[in-house]
């Protein structure tokens, strides 16, 4: 193989690999300009409201730390979830 022919396949090389950085972040930036949520994801999972048994969207749940064992409780509406908070305190 020639020189010339080894200068020739890394300089496509190189500009193939440019290629798919560029590409990569192109895609990236589509993403910003939707402005998806981080827990994008995360957003369809539907919880079961301990107090109701409703099953709430997590995003727009009213989320409360539980007081006893810091676990993350999901409600459909704050009226559940101060039922809950007095529940808690009456169970102690
Ligand atoms: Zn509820």
């Amino acid at each position: 193989m020639s020189p010339i022919k080894i200068v020739v396949i890394a300089v496509l090389l190189y500009l193939g690999y440019r290629l798919l950085v560029s590409g990569w972040s192109k895609k990236k930036d589509d993403r910003t300009e939707e402005s998806v949520p981080d827990d994008g994801p995360v957003a369809d999972v539907l919880i079961e409201d301990p107090i109701c048994h409703k099953l709430v969207p997590k995003q727009q749940a009213i989320r409360l730390k539980s007081k006893h064992n810091n676990e993350i409780l999901y409600f459909c509406s704050e009226e559940c979830c101060n039922l809950f908070v007095r529940q808690e305190v009456e169970n102690k």
